[in-house]
């Protein structure tokens, strides 16, 4: 592969990470700026003025004496991990391509295999709710895709003991990737294709699918749909117009069964939104650490009943 633009992106290298968020002090600025960018506003009385307690994290409103924690009421509600590993979880989930392994994760932050899994799926979950709320638009490539299984998936009869994902690959005029889109499904279902066409893409979007039979539901959500047959044909020509959508397909299952022996399909979605996380933001790289943080501060708490991680299997 030539050495593109992409490959060459900047991100933010360790050491120049460890200078700027390496203490508690650092962090907590930085959650500061990034909770209050006018500045501290008491949530009571609208107060400006605070004084900061010795408690980690706390501020007391001076007018009324309303203490409010930077944290509270965000995905680190009540957490019990400094900030500079919270931080440095930001920084591995979002500047190597292929992602890291909750056990990895748990590893180079130096913490139990429960809590870097705690960590791993309350960020991943920002990723997911931050991309739920952006449609694609333009020219979409759509397919089928399945997760599991030891085969590579068949519709239908076979696909048993696999998850089904819809993938969609939302392209430039010039016919590159701009932003991808994956989500998990109950199964393909014309009923589940319409509202998924409705919530995801916007207004005008023309999308191309192989023509498998829910997909005329784009159709009667209202969108533009050309169907190109396939089969099971190996010819590039044939297969030209889903380039893209078969590429990044590769990509993800190369990304996520080089870290992942076993997915549970109950995971399989915040996984799924870590590789659609960084795929969308591969052109501010550097970036994502402090728009990761700004989401985080605005997505509410998430126990860890929500995230079903007491099934997980190491
Ligand atoms: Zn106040």
């Amino acid at each position: 592969m030539s050495k593109n633009k992409i490959q060459f992106q900047k991100g933010l290298s360790l050491p120049e990470f460890s200078k700027n968020y390496g203490t508690e002090e650092q962090c907590l600025e930085a959650l500061l700026k990034l909770r209050w960018p006018e500045g501290f506003e008491c949530p009571k009385c609208q107060c400006k003025a605070y004084c900061r307690l010795k408690r980690r994290a706390l501020f007391q409103c001076n007018a009324c004496r309303n203490q409010v924690s930077i944290t509270a009421g965000t995905i680190y509600h009540s957490t019990k991990l400094p900030l500079t590993k919270w931080f440095l979880a930001t920084y591995l989930m979002t500047q190597s391509k292929s992602g890291i392994s909750q056990l990895e994760l748990a590893r180079q932050l130096g913490v139990s295999s429960n809590t870097g899994a705690m960590v791993y799926h309350k960020l991943a979950q920002v990723m997911m709710e931050r991309d739920s709320y952006k449609p694609l638009s333009g020219n979409v490539e759509i397919d089928d895709a399945y997760w599991g299984g030891k085969k590579k998936g068949k519709r239908g009869r076979g696909s048993e003991n696999k998850t089904p994902f819809i993938a969609a690959v939302e392209k430039s005029a010039d016919n590159h990737p701009i932003h991808i889109k994956l989500s998990v499904v109950s199964g393909f279902k014309k009923e589940e294709l319409k509202q998924w066409s409705s919530k995801h893409l916007a207004s005008g979007t023309i999308a191309v699918s192989d023509g498998l039979r829910c997909f005329t539901a784009i159709e009667e959500a209202g969108f533009e749909h050309k169907v190109v047959i396939v089969g099971n044909s190996k010819d590039p020509k044939k297969l030209a117009p889903f380039n893209w959508v078969n590429t990044i397909l590769g990509n993800l299952k190369s990304a996520l069964s080089g870290i992942y022996h076993k997915l549970s399909s109950a995971h399989l979605p915040r996984h799924l939104a870590t590789f659609q996380y960084r795929f969308n933001r591969r052109f501010v790289l550097g970036d994502m650490i402090n728009r990761l943080i700004f989401v985080s501060l605005r997505t509410l708490p998430m126990p860890a009943r929500l995230l079903k991680l007491e099934d997980y299997h190491w």
